[in-house]
């Protein structure tokens, strides 16, 4: 009997109706742990390479792992994956919460869904049962009124619901999947997958308790964590703001997104920072399962042209939000960037690239290339929080016009548009910028280019969390990387640290880990984490063995994307990014072309792929027991 997860898959064919139950085994299980490794794992085997992503043929996989649910802060994360219809590329994304543990009760790691609906249906997963329902009568709702129908429905107040809103209805490209209204899997267009299928929700319910190996020390670990929690500055920072707390220090560092990308200093932060939102808005924190952190923010407001829902039931906005919805937009009102949060996350959209998409749209209506004529008469410059409020209503119903035009993403936007706006189309394999400019931290530039999802913030620890000494530096040393090394500094030991590092992220994506309890905030250390992993599945594993699994997520999310046509042009950043900031701390720093070129050369090398293309040598997919998938990549070499 396995300890920590259950051993059972949920096949689930959309088309016929049919389901099983599939028990893939214990090799399988450790080999990939769950969330990105084990979705990875299937989209190779299954799906064929080429498919429209918004067609039947995609596969959507909602994995958990082989620890989430255990009574322990910090490990409640879950993935979505499926081929991205924004990226054409290997799309995932994780959410917190409480669904991922929920699945696990219900008795199943993972949902495997094929095919695609002919009516609107949702999925009811409940105890080792499941069920399609129709979900006619939901269709077209946001996400508050669709879950309250849906529990009503199976009368069952505790259903965890992971759903659609009309974002994904009218399948904008990024459009995402919310559980609880507020925690969501936001990148690469999960929803809109969704969406394709006719499939408005996955509701879970479940009353399984997983059995542990070793259940007493499992408790005292938690224990010792959650007083650990509760002693840890950057924890208590956390608990108190959120990752809002970010917003000023961003700023005096001179890398908050500002002006589309052109500046790393805003003005208006402080309005919209943390500290504004704890004195006005802030009603308070809200957690994940089994988290002490209580990370969460639920703002309110309660009058004027941006008042939000009651009860703040959608959550309230993050860093990332800010950013986008913020700064970047030259937007410093702090009510009117909780409203576009509350309304991303009824139609589901992901805040970031709805932001960017806004973006885009602002630098065009500055230099002329559209006009009121497109923009139902409504100012759409920089600093309107109307035309922010507006366009992501617009681009959730896909409004003819520009709302259809931004919902398919800027990449595609540009294309249509012309005129030179390919230059203010901040995007990476057509994902959206997240709200960290590298050109204060360049590594991040590499992580950002060499992610295969496209530009995406949570890939690998930002460089500016291992420039000096400390803390920081005693966690990573047991990948021997023992030398802090400067935010802007690009070369070999910027390549090796991005390389290792990028291991450990994806492990906590397979492992369902939150990086606001492991790395970088690091309550819990990697030896910890390792123990964690024992204590929970019994298994005698190592910090190697588990970075080997991180490593062979990335290496097959790389295949995945050979496979669909990517390679080394691709793993490049907007020319923007090139460019010197225009004020703030760096005002006149640009990233390296040449520099940046190199870097990327010598992270190919490091992992083992040619460098002319960035394709696994055949020894690498042999170290990795990868061997299975040379057939996709031989002629690429
Ligand atoms: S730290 Fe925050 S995001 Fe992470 S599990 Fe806890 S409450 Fe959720």
């Amino acid at each position: 009997m396995p300890y920590g997860y259950n051993g059972k898959i949920l096949r689930v064919d959309l088309t016929t109706g049919a389901m099983k139950t599939e028990e893939p085994g214990e090799i399988v299980y450790r080999t990939y742990l769950g969330g990105g490794g084990l979705a990875s794992y299937y989209l190779l085997r299954e799906l064929k390479p080429g498919i429209d992503p918004l067609s039947a043929d995609n596969i959507l996989i909602f994995a958990s792992n082989v620890i989430s649910g255990a009574p322990i802060a910090g490990m409640t994360r879950f993935t979505v994956a499926a081929k991205s219809p924004l990226t054409g590329a290997y799309g995932e994304a994780e959410a917190g919460g409480f669904w991922g543990p929920e699945l696990k009760f219900a008795g199943f790691d993972a949902v495997i869904i094929t095919g695609k609906a002919e009516k609107p249906s949702y999925l009811w997963i409940n105890d080792g049962k499941a069920e399609i329902r129709s979900a006619e009568k939901i269709w077209g709702l946001e996400t508050g009124p669709a879950q309250e129908m849906i529990r009503e429905e199976l009368r069952e107040k505790r259903a965890r619901v992971a759903l659609i809103g009309p974002g994904g209805e009218n399948l904008v490209r990024y459009a995402c999947v919310v559980n609880e209204l507020k925690h969501v899997n936001g990148r690469t267009g999960m929803g809109a997958v969704m969406g394709s299928k006719n499939l408005k929700a996955v509701a879970v319910r479940g009353t399984k308790k997983m059995e542990m190996h070793d259940p007493e020390k499992l408790r005292e670990m938690s224990k010792n964590l959650t007083e650990l929690i509760s002693q840890h500055d950057p924890n208590k920072v956390l608990h108190k703001m959120g990752t809002s707390n970010l917003v000023v220090p961003l700023n005096n560092q001179g890398i908050l997104p500002t002006h589309n990308f052109r500046t790393g200093f805003f003005a208006g932060a402080e309005k919209i920072s943390g500290e504004q939102m704890v004195a006005t808005i802030l009603k308070g924190e809200e957690s994940c399962y089994a988290c002490s952190v209580r990370c969460k923010r639920a703002v309110e407001v309660s009058s004027g042209p941006y008042a939000t829902s009651e009860k703040h039931k959608y959550g309230g906005p993050e860093y990332e939000t800010l950013g986008s919805l913020g700064s970047l937009l030259c937007i410093d009102d702090l009510e009117a960037i909780s409203k576009g949060n509350e309304l991303c996350n009824r139609y589901t959209l992901d805040t970031i690239s709805a932001g960017v998409a806004i973006g885009f749209a602002m630098e065009c209506y500055e230099k002329g290339i559209i006009t009121q004529a497109d923009t139902e008469g409504i100012e759409f410059r920089f600093g309107n929080p109307e035309a922010m409020v507006k366009g992501i209503e617009w681009i959730a119903l896909r409004r003819p016009g520009l709302g259809d035009l931004l919902a398919d993403g800027v990449k595609i936007a540009a294309a249509r548009i012309g005129k030179g706006s390919e230059k203010f189309s901040l995007h990476i394999k057509g994902q959206e910028l997240p709200m960290h400019d590298p050109r204060g931290k360049v590594g991040l530039a590499l992580s950002y280019a060499a992610s295969p999802t496209g530009a995406d913030h949570v890939r690998a620890p930002h460089d500016t969390a291992f420039q000096a000494p400390g803390s920081n530096m005693e966690r990573i040393a047991p990948l021997g990387i023992l030398e802090p090394i400067p935010a802007r500094e690009l070369g070999p030991r910027k390549a090796r640290n991005f390389t290792y590092l990028q291991f450990i992220w994806s492990l906590y994506e397979s492992l369902g880990v939150c990086n606001f309890v492991a790395g970088p905030v690091w309550a819990l250390s990697l030896t910890r984490l390792v123990e964690v992993v024992q204590t929970i599945t019994g298994w005698e594993t190592s910090l190697w063995e588990l970075m080997k699994v991180g490593e062979r997520t990335v290496t097959m999310a790389r295949i995945f994307n050979l496979r669909e046509g990517f390679g080394r042009k691709d793993d490049t950043l907007p020319e923007r990014l090139f460019e010197p900031l225009e004020s703030g701390a760096l005002q006149g720093v640009g990233i390296d072309h040449g520099e940046f070129e190199d870097l990327l050369t010598l992270y190919y090398e490091a992992m083992g792929w040619d460098p002319k293309d960035g394709v696994p040598t055949r020894g690498k997919l042999a170290e990795l027991n990868l061997y299975w998938l040379d057939e996709f990549v031989k002629d690429r070499r």
